[in-house]
């Protein structure tokens, strides 16, 4: 079965670069442009099994997302990746805390994204 992936990311560039490695990884991909418009696509799409999440967005930022997502029973089997950059390391442990799975931290390769989500259960390319 396809899993199905959920890229939450203000930046365009980001975006196409996350689906694009996760395509090839096998991955079934989906975008939103920040943690509002992922949480009603989860909600109108039903669970998805991946959510890689952007910290600093409009509308509703990473940190928010992640805890609106763990908040809702129908979403327990979604797991949430983090993707954050260096400076943004110290904040990690409130979006784990939160429910957060995972975390990613720019820049990255998809070799390191394709470990990650081994590490979560996922059976990558
Ligand atoms: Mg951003």
């Amino acid at each position: 079965m396809t899993v199905q992936a959920l890229v939450v990311d203000d930046s365009k560039a980001m975006r196409m670069i996350l689906s694009r490695s996760l395509r090839e990884l096998g991955f079934e991909v989906a975008e939103a442009p920040d943690g509002k418009q992922a949480l009603a696509a989860l909600q109108n799409g039903g669970a998805k099994d991946l959510v890689l999440i952007d910290w600093n967005m409009p509308e509703m930022n990473g940190l928010e997302l992640v805890q609106a997502v763990r908040a809702d029973p129908r979403f327990a089997e979604t797991r949430l990746v983090m993707v954050t950059t260096e400076s943004e390391l110290d904040h990690v442990d409130k979006a784990l805390s939160a429910g957060a799975n995972e975390y990613v931290m720019k820049p990255f390769t998809r070799d390191i994204i394709r470990d990650k989500l081994a590490l979560l259960g996922f059976s990558v390319g």
